[in-house]
């Protein structure tokens, strides 16, 4: 059975009204999460090719497990954690979960709902921003608030102290350094000192940040010995989940947000980013643009700089230099749906002689990957017109629009060559 995991439960509230929360599908940060997370995974026994990880575009300090492996993280989270071993330990205490089978009632409905309403509203973070308006940063301290009320709901003060027990445990398994559960603790005192002061305690059953703690105060100081890195390797960890954390800001904040937190003087690789993605949103492409290739120059064999460009030379209309751009930052990485989406984007825009043929190529193998609305959206747009009606009923199913998807469906039924693959699948979205 698929069991929710919650971290502070904010969930209901988010998602059982959710048209707000949305999943940010971004290569470049999925993928350094993952690394960053892997030893925990592997720690509690998660098969490598299991651990999924999921952004969820919202202000909460939050984070859960989902079934074991799917591991969902909110921004909020991640623009507050400032160290790679911090977010490790919040993983760790939600696998602690996990581990010792808690489990709250609502959560087998609230996984329908939170799939249907998250998977499908999915999108590229660059994609968002050159067709949509992100929803800007709500506020720490309102979002804290609401999760630190909503905690009170959930877990039980025993499965709490459990589950930074079994964190704790699961760190020193994974060899790395406990302490970054106090480094958690600390933050979200800090955070929610103002607002637990006016709680009772006689009145709640869940345990203070403070108390939680000094129990893994407690925990960590009877431990013989606490792995320990190299301080080379805790600067390059901490100098790549920067850049993550930049480009996140970058996006989902305000352009005065970023300069306070990323000031001109700031040289470094995440400042330069996180200034040139606000630049990129205001339109400054020119700035943003000087921006990327500084970091192109500083790291030649990144393929998510390149990948920027790619990004602002479509919003400068240059098709052909951001076709060069997106199929440097393919040939650096490895499988990234979205990067092929984007490049497929530009080809449909550009309908150059093979454009059509390359961006249909692009989408049926992101479809196979990793299927997303958008990728059948272009894949309508580049076809013939059976595959194009079904790849609009595909759309518009992902969509949960069953009117359109079977209206579609028809269409392609009528025009498509009997037991071919279009044929097939639009006569499985009739049945339905
Ligand atoms: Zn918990």
């Amino acid at each position: 059975m698929k069991r929710i995991m919650l971290f502070f439960l904010t969930i209901i509230g988010l998602l059982c009204n959710a048209n707000g929360a949305t999943l940010i599908n971004d290569t470049e940060v999925e993928y350094g999460i993952t690394e960053i997370i892997k030893p925990i995974a592997k720690a509690a026994n998660i098969p490598e090719n299991r651990l999924k990880i999921y952004i969820i575009n919202d202000d909460s300090f939050n984070a859960f497990v989902r079934g074991g492996e799917d591991v969902f993280i909110y921004t909020g989270l991640l623009k507050q954690i400032k160290s790679p071993n911090a977010l490790r330990a919040v993983v760790a205490h939600e696998l602690g979960h996990t581990i010792g089978g808690h489990m709250i009632q609502i959560a087998d409905k609230m996984q329908a709902e939170m799939m249907r309403t998250m998977i499908i509203q999915a999108l590229g973070i660059g994609l968002m921003v050159a067709g949509g308006n992100p929803s800007a940063g709500a506020g720490v301290l309102a979002g804290s608030a609401g999760v630190a009320q909503q905690s009170m709901l959930s877990f039980s003060r025993d499965e709490e102290r459990m589950a930074d027990d079994l964190a704790v445990d699961l760190m020193v398994k994974a060899n790395e350094d406990p302490n970054g559960l106090i480094e958690v603790f600390q933050q979200m005192h800090d955070i929610q000192g103002a607002f637990e002061t006016r709680i009772n305690p006689n009145r709640i059953n869940h345990p203070l940040t403070s108390e939680r703690l000094n129990n893994a105060k407690t925990k960590i100081g009877k431990l013989k010995n606490t792995p320990k890195k190299s301080k080379n390797q805790i600067a390059k960890e901490k100098t790549n989940y920067d850049i993550l954390r930049a480009k996140l800001i970058g996006y989902l904040d305000t352009d005065k947000t970023v300069l306070t937190l990323y000031p001109y003087k700031d040289k470094s690789d995440a400042a330069i980013y996180a200034r040139a993605i606000a630049n990129m949103r205001a339109g400054n492409l020119g700035t943003a643009k000087t921006g990327i290739q500084t970091l192109i120059k500083r790291h030649p064999k990144s393929p998510y700089f390149y990948e920027m460009l790619g990004d602002i030379e479509y919003q400068y209309g240059h098709y052909d230099d951001s076709v060069d751009a997106y199929k440097q930052s393919l040939t650096l990485s490895n499988n990234a749906p979205q990067i092929e989406t984007a490049l497929a984007v530009v080809l449909a825009e550009r309908n150059k002689s093979g454009d059509k043929e390359h961006a249909g190529e692009l989408c049926r193998r992101v479809i196979l990957n990793e299927p997303s609305p958008l990728a059948y959206w272009i894949l309508a747009r580049v076809s013939d017109s059976a595959t194009s009606d079904w790849a609009m009923a595909e759309f518009y199913k992902m969509n949960k629009d069953e009117k359109n998807a079977k209206k579609y469906a028809k269409l392609a039924r009528k025009k498509a060559k009997k037991g071919s693959p279009e044929y097939i699948k639009s006569g499985d979205i009739l049945k339905k």
